[in-house]
């Protein structure tokens, strides 16, 4: 089939554009001064257009080709996205395509001011047009029975209002019964010490090489930087990047931060290599990736197991730690708070401020609420969900900023992380063996195996199927929950 590969040697145009893409953002995120900014935003709106006028070539040079069938599932997995894609482009013209990264760059600057000064204002009128801009995405692309179900579908593949209202309802109301054991045991609520204490930053880089050569990382392929918000970046099969923190205390959150996009990049690093410069070469979906991540960070980072194989290495570069013994540090890993800020919430809590702004976009799709209103919505669910009310609208309704970039269905992918997570965790083949016995090679494979090799070969649902039997099912994550924190 020489038109197959005449084709894809021509994808790697649509790639090329997208690796510079992928490393003007990563220069953005790390090392770009301010005031370079203006530019970046110039070149990376054209950039947007050109890809788009590029891949629309291509399509239709190819359109025989892409607009069979096959029953190999590699091209299957090629056609199934390159007809997303080609929906994507026709449905959102230039025009708008243009508007959009325009939007989001203003939007974004005055989210900043806005969180800085604590003033919702400043933002209001700008999240007022990216919320109509997204509407008109949504009508653009088409949906049925809700408007917010095109947005969804972006982020994840098949998902839905109805599936995504199942699981919020089925993981708030078990998450309340569990809370409200957890805070009337208090076993997991104690505030420990170690939250209060400096640790070196150099000491502290040194150790987070460390943890990433326990889990064999292949460091020729990879590096690890610093910015202000954590995230992965493959920019090429042997290029994965990561980022991560240091705010000199608390240094839990370094750590996760670090182990968190580890999860990321280990997918990137072992995906089959022959999907490489294809346009099977990502992954279904984001909560599939968050998958990833959550069960690194959570499920291996914050087990005991963890803390026991790891705990004369963190004591090397963290001397202090010499005064807790390990349960001491487990208790500090997965202490459990109703808390304001969802990026330092615990695995029990974090869903809630998922669920939050989920409900809040699905009304805002709906035009069952005004953006004016947003903050106090916000307060109200803290209050009613979680217990606390933020003081201040920072800690609330402006914290992230996903609504800036126009990120608008993207939320739920988180939730549905941490549910696959603990689907690998209870059904995953000799997972809770190989945690125990710290075989962390066996528990790579496992994943290999299961979902990094297919790429995106696969829709989400179909992936889950084949791997884990079920869709994403809540009930995994909340037996995981209750094992770990009420028994
Ligand atoms: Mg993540």
């Amino acid at each position: 089939m020489d038109e197959w590969n005449n084709f894809l040697d021509e994808y790697k145009t649509i790639n090329s554009l997208n690796y510079a893409q992928r490393l003007i953002n990563f220069d953005f995120e790390t090392y770009m001064p301010e005031m370079g900014n203006k530019w970046r935003a110039e070149a990376s709106s054209i950039f947007n257009v050109v890809e788009k006028s590029e891949f629309m070539k291509l399509y239709k040079k190819y359109y025989n080709l892409l607009e069979r069938t096959s029953d190999n599932d590699f091209k299957e997995g090629i056609l199934r996205l390159l007809r997303r894609e080609y929906h994507y482009y026709s449905s959102i013209n230039d025009n708008l395509l243009l508007k959009i990264s325009k939007k989001r760059i203003e939007a974004t600057q005055s989210w900043v001011k806005a969180k800085k000064e604590n003033r919702f204002e400043y933002f209001s009128d700008h999240l007022n047009e990216i919320i109509i801009l997204e509407k008109e995405i949504a009508d653009r692309l088409g949906w049925k029975n809700n408007r917010y179900n095109a947005l969804l579908d972006i982020y994840e593949e098949g998902l839905n209002v109805e599936k995504a209202d199942y699981i919020f309802e089925y993981v708030l109301k078990n998450t309340k019964i569990i809370l409200d054991k957890i805070f009337s045991e208090g076993l997991f609520t104690e505030n420990s010490r170690l939250e209060k204490i400096k640790y070196n930053i150099e000491n502290m880089k040194k150790l987070n090489i460390e943890i990433l050569k326990i889990f064999s990382i292949p460091l020729e392929r990879f590096g690890i930087f610093v910015s202000e918000h954590p995230f992965t970046t493959a920019i090429s099969y042997n290029d994965v990047r990561i980022t991560t923190r240091y705010y000199g205390i608390n240094f839990k959150s370094s750590l996760f931060s670090t182990i968190h996009e580890m999860g990321h990049a280990i997918y990137e690093l072992q995906k089959d290599k022959f999907l490489e410069f294809t346009p099977v070469q990502g992954s279904p979906s984001l909560g599939i990736h968050e998958s990833q991540s959550r069960f690194f960070e959570n499920i291996i980072g914050k087990s005991k197991y963890f803390i026991e194989n790891t705990r004369n290495l963190m004591e090397r570069y963290l001397k202090f730690l010499r005064n807790y013994n390990n349960e001491e540090i487990y208790y500090y890993f997965n202490n459990v708070k109703r808390s304001l800020i969802r990026v330092d919430a615990d695995e029990v809590t974090y869903n809630i401020h998922i669920a939050i702004r989920y409900f809040i976009e699905k009304d805002l799709m709906e035009d069952k609420i005004n953006p004016k209103d947003i903050p106090d919505i916000w307060n109200d669910m803290m209050e009613k969900y979680l217990g606390i009310r933020p003081e201040k609208h920072s800690d609330g309704a402006l914290q992230d900023i996903h609504w800036a970039h126009g990120s608008f269905g993207y939320f739920p992918t988180y939730t549905l992380g941490n549910i696959l997570s603990s689907m690998i965790y209870e059904k995953g083949i000799l997972i809770k063996e190989n945690l125990k016995s710290w075989n962390l090679n066996a528990l790579k494979d496992y994943l290999h195996f299961s979902v990094h090799r297919y790429g995106s070969v696969y829709s989400p649902e179909r992936l889950l199927k084949i791997s884990f039997g079920e869709y994403y099912n809540p009930e995994y994550l909340i037996k995981y929950i209750e094992e770990k924190y009420l028994k």
